[in-house]
């Protein structure tokens, strides 16, 4: 009998090798099992439907807000459960196993919206508006990219001028998740100053136009749009009180960068099981191609990767629970995961041949959707200089 027929079974935990969801606690499974069957049994079904006619069903974002899956960590006088940021993790992780559009949906609508107004409004606007992101009934977005301002937006050019009784904001926001179906925008801009501040544009309030952006071949699940405001007036009440400068956006974007480093495990994970599968069943030369060493190094390199980017992004869940973290850590997880991802997916789709480009396989739908994961909350690029900065004290930004 050969090595090959003695061990045909495989390991009953190659899953999760060391363990890793043990160490959650029961809590944590709670959440994480919810977050898990309504993906599976409500996202999945419609998302090869969604993304091939780059449609968003606004009902998604009233499902995830009756199941308690937004914003979870902000505290019950609002509406949240007051739960820790593991389980926010868990969250995003589940939903981007089925797509990271869905997932970005649910990130901006709990880290860049539902954060800013929690941690920096007035009283008044955190009951006003909270409440009812929570539960899903208004959906927001962020916008704070502009055409010609992405990695750099301390040199965004939409200004705010104080005016009587408020102020008056023209510019425009680009690439902005959710801007065609938003109520509520979070706006970043510059007052006569030159001091960065953040304003809540509500749609039945202020006059400002939102176009979508069609033809996008990734997130094609998440409706994209620019936000156009000509001298939009706003009253004094929205603007955001108790944040000033790049500290704002940066908060935000810190807390969707964690949710991302959790979310691309989720998917990454995916395009690991559907390869194994789909190798253990294919055959070529008349046996499995999961039979050719070439194919076992690259499920292997998966469940190293995968393996590790859970492990770390776990920890920096527990370590963001305990105390301030440096950002430069989400950076590091943010990067990373994202990078591994990425490589998980392209070479998961290499294993499929032919079949990886089909929308029927859902690894293409990963790959592609991981670019702009990649991409937007600060390129690899970005977080790569984050960090040089953090260890060197160099900035190489310009
Ligand atoms: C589908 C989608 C959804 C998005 N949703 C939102 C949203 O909701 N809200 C929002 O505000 N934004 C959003 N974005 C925008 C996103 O955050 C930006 O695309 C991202 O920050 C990069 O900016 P940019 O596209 O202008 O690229 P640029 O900043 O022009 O960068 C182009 C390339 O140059 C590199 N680069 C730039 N500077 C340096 C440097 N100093 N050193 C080395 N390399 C450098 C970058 O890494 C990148 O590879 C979204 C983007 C997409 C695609």
């Amino acid at each position: 009998m050969s090595d090959h027929e003695i061990n045909i079974q495989p390991d009953p935990d190659w899953k999760d090798i060391l363990g890793i969801e043990d160490d959650l606690t029961t809590e944590e499974k709670l959440v994480q099992k919810t977050a898990y069957d309504y993906s599976s049994q409500e996202l999945f079904p419609r998302v090869k439907e969604a993304f091939k006619n780059e449609i968003f069903d606004k009902s998604i974002i009233n499902e995830l807000g009756k199941l308690g899956l937004i914003a979870p960590t902000i505290s019950t006088k609002y509406g949240g459960s007051e739960l820790n940021n593991v389980c926010y993790g868990l969250i995003a992780y589940e939903i981007e196993k089925v797509d990271s559009g869905y997932r970005s949906v649910m990130s901006v609508q709990s880290s860049l919206v539902i954060h800013p107004i929690y941690e920096f409004g007035s009283e008044k606007q955190k009951s006003e508006y909270i409440p009812e992101l929570i539960k899903g009934n208004l959906i927001g977005c962020f916008g704070l990219t502009e055409p010609n301002h992405g990695s750099d937006p301390s040199s965004m050019q939409t200004t705010a001028r104080k005016v009587d009784r408020g102020w008056s904001i023209s510019g425009t926001k680009t690439w902005i998740t959710n801007a065609p179906i938003a109520d509520i925008a979070i706006i970043w801009a510059k007052t006569d100053e030159n001091i960065l501040r953040g304003f809540i544009l509500d749609r039945n309030k202020h006059d400002f136009a939102t176009a979508k952006i069609d033809g996008k071949f990734s997130l094609r699940t998440s409706e994209t749009g620019e936000i156009h405001m000509d001298e939009t007036f706003i009253s004094d009440d929205c603007i955001l009180p108790n944040v000033v400068g790049l500290k704002g956006p940066f908060s935000c974007l810190n807390k969707a960068r964690y949710g991302i480093a959790w979310g691309t495990i989720g998917s990454a994970e995916f395009c690991w099981h559907s390869a194994r599968e789909y190798a253990l069943n294919r055959n070529q030369f008349n046996r499995p191609i999961a039979s050719n060493q070439l194919i076992q190094k690259d499920l292997v390199d998966f469940q190293t990767q995968i393996t590790l980017g859970k492990l770390a992004v776990l920890k920096l869940g527990r370590e963001m629970d305990k105390r301030n973290i440096n950002p430069a850590a989400i950076s590091l997880m943010k990067r990373n995961n994202c990078q591994i991802a990425l490589d998980i997916a392209r070479k998961s789709r290499d294993i499929l041949g032919g079949n990886g480009i089909s929308n029927d396989y859902h690894i293409i739908r990963h790959l592609l959707n991981l670019e702009t994961v990649n991409t937007y909350e600060g390129t690899a690029n970005i977080h790569t200089l984050i960090l040089g900065r953090s260890q060197t004290g160099i900035q190489a930004f310009s």
